[in-house]
């Protein structure tokens, strides 16, 4: 019975702590006697009464003032639909002029006349960016200087005047130069709380690094060169001249103690570059073996030395940001033939045995048909290294081989990155990988045998454009815990 009473003892005081503060509440809000005061509202709603008219008006011209010298504009638009009204009330509040501008400020942002720049990504499910300035020459300045930062300014200067000097022996010729996102330039009432870009190297790092932040800097010390400064940052000696573009060539000089860039790039727009060209590349010499049954079995005899010879390529290129995409081999004519490597190889067998396949010589070939280009090395590229390289213009569905003997590991489909790609262990230490094919001709666990078709050359998974990724690992598999080697060296 104590206890029941002690609690509507409580319940009851709760109730008269509630009636108090309503009452309290209501006593807070009006008054008995009205007063006169400015009334502010902002599109017919009333946020706050005021005692000065005047003291809000030099809060907004300050205000207008000071976004004036901060974009350097000559008009600062202050938000639509501000009345102040002189009037007589019982309410109490009255708010200081600050705290209602402060109030307006959040509510409607002051605006500067602008454009809004909108670039529409080219990749399915990216955000549109959208950019304010409020001078369109900035923009196209910008621009310009993200072109400059990844085609040399000369050519531009060329192209653009129709002065390209013609192709003689090997050279290039630009065909066209363009960003390849959909840009439009709208004039617009920029609000002053969003971000404006008023000078053209903040909007240039923005556009080249895809964000500002602080630049990244490294010291030059004693025995730095422009490549080992580049590879420690996990740069491609290209990518650093991209970054540094007041060096012109990876054997400028560098002096101790000077500052360089070593910052990633993230490109918000594409500089594509679209060239003819002439080039000298390399052809891989093949190795044909002849099997002679006056040599013993097993033995090895080289009758002729291999030597590489030079195709002269006329091909189509396409470059975006600096790295190339996309190679098409118009024409292409020997300068100088390569030489067939001949070895013979012994099959006769010397007190019986019989049915043994020959050995195969130690050299490997080429994965792919001549002519081809190789359009990306070995090593680093925006701080990831290309564990592989890039074999293109040998086209779509053209053989891809195997470079030397070895089991098939793996041959299969990857929706992610590698798309149709096949990998063999050479039983000797070494894998190699074969990537973005079109089609596959080898099946899994298979015996393959060097010059092998594994292939057909394709696009398929993350490639940009037709080409084989060519890796090779050391001591285990690719991407497990394989080391990944240039596998140029195979060559050498
Ligand atoms: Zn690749």
């Amino acid at each position: 019975m104590k206890v029941i009473k002690k609690g509507l003892l409580y319940l009851s005081a709760i109730a008269l702590a509630v009636i108090i503060m309503i009452t309290v509440n209501f006593a807070s809000k009006f008054q008995l006697k009205p007063q006169e005061v400015y009334k502010v509202y902002l599109d017919g709603k009333a946020i706050g009464n005021i005692d000065d008219k005047q003291e809000l008006e030099d809060y907004i011209n300050e205000e207008q003032k000071d976004l004036k010298d901060k974009y350097d504009v000559s008009k600062v638009y202050i938000p639509s639909g501000v009345d102040i009204q002189k009037c007589t009330t019982y309410e109490k509040d009255v708010l200081t002029a600050k705290q209602v501008h402060n109030i307006i400020k959040e509510e409607k942002p002051f605006t500067v006349k602008g454009y809004k720049v909108t670039i529409k990504p080219n990749t399915e499910g990216e955000d549109k960016i959208v950019i304010n300035v409020l001078d369109k020459e900035m923009f196209d300045n910008a621009i310009k200087s993200v072109v400059e930062a990844f085609v040399d300014g000369d050519d531009i200067t060329n192209f653009e005047n129709d002065t390209q000097p013609e192709i003689k022996d090997t050279g290039s010729i630009i065909e066209d130069i363009y960003i390849d996102q959909d840009i439009t330039i709208k004039e617009s009432y920029i609000s002053t709380d969003e971000q404006i870009f008023t000078d053209e190297k903040t909007l240039t790092k923005y556009l080249l690094f895809g964000e500002i932040k602080e630049d990244q800097y490294y010291t030059v010390q004693e025995g730095d060169t422009i490549e080992s400064i580049a590879y420690d940052h996990k740069l491609a000696t290209e990518e650093f001249l991209v970054v540094n573009p007041e060096f012109t060539s990876a054997n400028n000089l560098l002096s101790v103690g000077q500052q360089v860039k070593v910052g990633l790039i993230n490109p918000v727009v594409d500089v594509v570059v679209e060239s003819h060209n002439v080039i000298d590349q390399e052809s891989k010499y093949k190795t044909v073996t002849e099997e002679d049954n006056t040599l013993n079995y097993g033995v090895e005899k080289v009758v002729q030395e291999g030597q590489d010879g030079v195709d002269r390529l006329t091909t189509k290129m396409k470059v975006v940001n600096g790295e190339t995409t996309n190679v098409v081999i118009v024409s292409s004519e020997t300068i100088t033939p390569s030489v067939d490597k001949i070895v013979k190889v012994g099959t006769k067998i010397v007190g019986g045995g019989s049915g043994i396949p020959a050995i195969t010589s130690g050299d490997w070939v080429w994965p792919t048909i001549s002519p081809y280009y190789v359009s990306s090395y070995f090593g680093y590229r925006w701080g990831k290294v290309h564990e592989a390289i890039d074999i293109a213009g040998s086209g779509e569905g053209s053989p891809i081989f195997a470079a030397g003997a070895g089991t098939v590991v793996t041959a299969r489909w990857n929706g992610g990155s590698l798309g149709n790609y096949v990998v063999i262990n050479h039983n000797n230490g070494y894998y190699t990988i074969y990537a973005h094919m079109h089609s596959l001709t080898v099946t899994q666990g298979q015996t393959v045998q060097k010059g092998q078709q594994v292939g057909t050359m394709g696009h398929t998974g993350f490639a940009t454009g037709t080409h084989l990724h060519f890796g090779l690992y050391r001591n285990g598999m690719p991407y497990r815990d394989g080391i990944p080697t240039d596998p140029l060296i195979l060559y050498r």
